[in-house]
């Protein structure tokens, strides 16, 4: 491979996320939903919660949207009014946030991972295989990773076949959907976080989900609120799970109404690696459906055991990339110490992902030549 030196000044840096950039576009938008919030005098679980809490279900196509701290907690709030409790179990990804499996660990429930299929999502066969080794289960969880929706169909009918609940992870899945499907059209919910990296970020913590059900709502907006269903009642214990005011306002003011926007941003530059990436050392990972996906994050596959150097070259060129993820959950230290040592022959797929995967920079205030960079950068990279 031919060295080409770029002098130092013309050398281009792709960062894996632009917040300066962010602000810039939305600062304004940003300062008056705070000043509204500040002269208010209500921080907490007043009209601005409430408002884009209407907002959001929406645009989820919802009926009721919960807002809450985090997408652990959605999770976890969710998954509380399936029912689940200490001891029960749940089958979900070992591809994914630690979060997706500490909302279940946090209840005392039990995991039970499946592999993944060549999407990096939940794989229905693999999903069948472990019902018929844990015929209990009492919840599938999966994970929309990467902005792409698992077969809800699929699991839609093994949940229904054992009396399973269905909880999405849609962290990284907003505004996403797959077979005119989107998160929540067949789970009983589905889980949101408004981490600053995800589609839909907050400037902070910030998570929601979405219900069909209005008991459920109101059930989820009590275990938010310290299991208090009304003033000084409290029928269950709780958590302290708010969505701040002010992170209810700028998501409704600034960064909803932007959303849009950045997904077809998001769709045009997955559009252009897709076509445009050729290195044969690189597989590409179009997901299910990749006009319709959320693109939260543009992975691909190296060849086994050239990820360091994959990760060298990016580096060299100025390119910021992620891995997603490199440690399957079951192989963790707190996972392994509690719960023991996952058998190495077990889920082929995730660990193909975890050992090969490289996330490349995708965000919505990319520009156009430094799209052409990451082309040529990728496209420079021969294994
Ligand atoms: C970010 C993320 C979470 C956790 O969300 P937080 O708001 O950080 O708690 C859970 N699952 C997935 C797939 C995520 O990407």
């Amino acid at each position: 491979m031919l060295e080409i030196r770029v002098p130092a000044e013309r050398m281009i840096t792709v960062k894996a996320s632009a917040f300066d950039r962010m602000w810039s576009d939305c600062q304004s938008d940003v300062l008056k939903a705070i000043q509204r919030v500040g002269a208010s005098g209500r921080y907490v679980l007043g009209s601005e919660g409430i408002r884009f809490e209407d907002r959001f279900a929406s645009y989820s196509d919802q009926a009721h949207a919960v807002g809450c701290a985090s997408g652990l907690d959605a999770l976890e709030i969710a998954l509380r009014l399936a029912g689940v409790g200490a001891g029960d179990t749940v089958l979900t990804s070992p591809l994914s946030a630690f979060a997706t499996a500490l909302a279940i660990l946090r209840l005392g429930a039990q995991p039970v991972f499946c592999d993944v299929d060549q999407h990096g999502l939940i794989d229905p066969e693999a999903a069948v295989g472990a019902f018929a080794d844990h015929p209990q289960i009492r919840a599938i969880v999966p994970v929309h990773l990467y902005g792409h929706l698992a077969d809800m169909a699929a699991l839609r009918a093994l949940a229904d076949a054992h009396g399973a609940a269905l909880i999405e992870d849609a962290a990284q899945a907003v505004g996403a959907s797959r077979d005119g499907l989107s998160p929540g059209a067949l789970g009983e919910a589905a889980c949101y976080s408004f981490y600053p990296t995800k589609n839909l970020g907050c400037l902070g913590d910030g998570g929601a989900l979405t219900l069909a059900m209005s008991e459920q709502a109101t059930r989820a907006r009590a275990l938010r609120d310290y299991g208090q269903s009304a003033k000084y009642v409290h029928d269950e214990i709780g958590l302290n799970s708010r969505l701040d005011e002010l992170h209810a306002a700028t998501l409704t003011d600034a960064f909803l109404p932007r959303l849009d926007g950045w997904l077809a941003r998001r769709r045009q530059i997955a559009k252009r690696y897709l076509a445009e990436i050729s290195s044969e050392a690189i597989t590409l990972l179009p997901g299910p459906e990749p006009a319709s996906g959320g693109w939260h994050l543009f992975p691909v596959l190296t060849r086994p055991g050239q990820r360091d150097a994959f990760l060298a070259h990016l580096k060299a060129h100025g390119i910021g990339a992620g891995l997603h993820y490199p440690t399957l959950i079951c192989d963790q230290k707190a996972y392994v110490d509690a719960h023991g040592a996952s058998d190495p022959s077990q889920f082929a797929q995730s660990r193909r992902f975890a050992e090969t995967e490289v996330s490349l920079p995708i965000h919505p205030y990319l520009k156009e030549h430094e799209v052409d960079h990451v082309v040529a950068s990728v496209n420079a990279w021969d294994g």
